[in-house]
């Protein structure tokens, strides 16, 4: 559970963003704002005493019990169990609906992961397969909505949930739920992702980039907890970054704040899918590691991964990380290498946005320790000293779960705002 002060600066800084206004439900309920900060505050900070609520909410004792009697009416919160006494009586304690379900999934360049969340975004169900996200949206949209239906064992209709969110590993237009110019990805470019799930699903279905979603998983239940401003940088097939800005995604005009997967650092001479040189994804994508290790078993340079590659017939990134682990000199070299380059990348960054923690995540950031002290020394070299007092860098803590939660997030999100259909979300038989 979050400390009490926490909670409270986080929804003062929801209530003071510009009002929304009241929202009529599709039955003709209201879902007042007073009420999306109590399911806000009570998603992020877990159950509440009931004393404390008015407070947490920086609204009236009475206004907060009229929220709460509203959001109990809709079967989205219940009361039950003693709070500890503070020298009164004992208050009682509100929890969010057992029976509250989110979907997240995450769409990678080889994968598909999917989690079924609680009312808290704790993960009820997880699960993951591979695929190729080259071979176009309808078959991946087909895989997604197999193993979410099998999560929840309905086969058709309706599923049982208050919402989904998507990430996908491509720039995404937040407000049309589409992915915009995504390289590599045939048939994706512009395709409507959200308002096809949702039709075959039939809930609300949100949609971002991938990066975007891991960091909100790892501001939700990672290392970012209680970071407001910070960047999460996925280091996998592709490279990008998440930026959170007072607590917020920062998307940009066109959904593509953070793709620094192309930013010039390292060697300038080596070439890119993107048909310029020197990119940062170029170095120390998951290609290019892969190919830096077949190099390194063919030269002769690392017998470790020579016998690998024989043994395998293809080798990965995570081969490197292996290797290292072994004492291998060419897997020790790559590693830092690639944090030289990031680093690189990252410091000007830095000077940039000032951020208070950068997260390292994606199935590279495996290279783990080694990695990141590389980074550290270079951004620490190359930025200005007032950019960096005060800057963490950390690996992530959420790993691979990062991008199911955050979003899970994302669609809980969706739902407090606009809570379409919330009655129709809690059927008694959901699981
Ligand atoms: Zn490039």
């Amino acid at each position: 559970m979050l400390e009490v002060e926490d909670v409270k600066a986080k929804v003062v800084a929801i209530a003071s963003k510009p009002a929304r206004s009241s929202r009529i439900l599709e039955n003709g309920c209201i879902l007042s704002v007073g009420t999306e900060n109590l399911l806000a505050l009570l998603r992020d900070g877990g159950p509440q005493p009931t004393a404390s609520l008015g407070d947490l909410v920086n609204s009236s004792r009475s206004k907060a019990m009229q929220d709460l009697a509203e959001l109990e009416s809709l079967g989205l919160v219940t009361r039950g169990g003693k709070a500890p006494s503070r020298g009164g009586r004992r208050s009682t304690i509100v929890s969010l609906s057992d029976s509250l379900r989110y979907v997240g999934v995450d769409v990678g360049a080889t994968s598909v992961s999917v989690a079924v969340t609680g009312g808290y975004l704790n993960v009820l169900q997880y699960a993951e397969e591979e695929s190729d996200v080259r071979s176009g949206p309808v078959a991946i949209l087909d895989q997604v909505e197999r193993m979410i239906r099998e999560a929840f064992g309905v086969a058709s209709g309706p599923l049982p949930a208050a919402g989904v969110g998507l990430g996908l590993p491509s720039p995404v237009s937040f407000s049309t739920g589409r992915p915009v110019a995504p390289p590599l990805m045939p048939g994706w470019d512009n395709y409507p992702a959200r308002d096809e799930l949702a039709a075959r699903l039939g809930t609300a279905v949100t949609v971002d980039n991938d990066v975007n979603i891991m960091a909100l998983g790892e501001k939700h239940s990672g290392i970012a907890r209680s970071q407001d401003d910070f960047l999460f940088v996925k280091l996998g097939t592709g490279v990008g970054c998440g930026i959170v800005v007072e607590g917020e995604i920062y998307r940009g005009r066109d959904g593509c704040a953070g793709d620094i997967g192309h930013i010039r650092a390292g060697d300038p001479t080596i070439s890119c899918h993107c048909g310029r040189t020197g990119c940062l994804e170029a170095q120390v994508g998951g290609h290019a590691l892969a190919r830096a290790a077949i190099l390194g078993a063919q030269s002769g340079e690392s017998p470790r991964l020579e016998a690998r590659l024989r043994e395998q017939g293809r080798l990965t990134a995570m081969d490197i990380s292996r290797a290292n682990e072994f004492g291998d000199p060419f897997a020790n070299r790559t590693i830092r290498r690639s944090g030289q380059v990031l680093g690189e990348a990252l410091a000007g960054i830095v000077n940039f946005f000032n951020p208070a923690l950068i997260v390292l995540g994606g199935g590279v950031s495996g290279f783990g320790q080694l990695l990141l002290a590389e980074l550290r020394s270079v951004v620490l070299d190359r930025s200005t000293p007032l950019a960096t007092s005060g800057l963490q860098l950390e690996l992530s803590t959420a790993r691979e779960r990062a991008g199911v939660i955050g979003a899970a997030w994302l669609a809980s999100d969706t739902f407090l705002r606009h809570a379409t259909n919330a009655p129709a979300a809690l059927p008694a038989s959901a699981g």
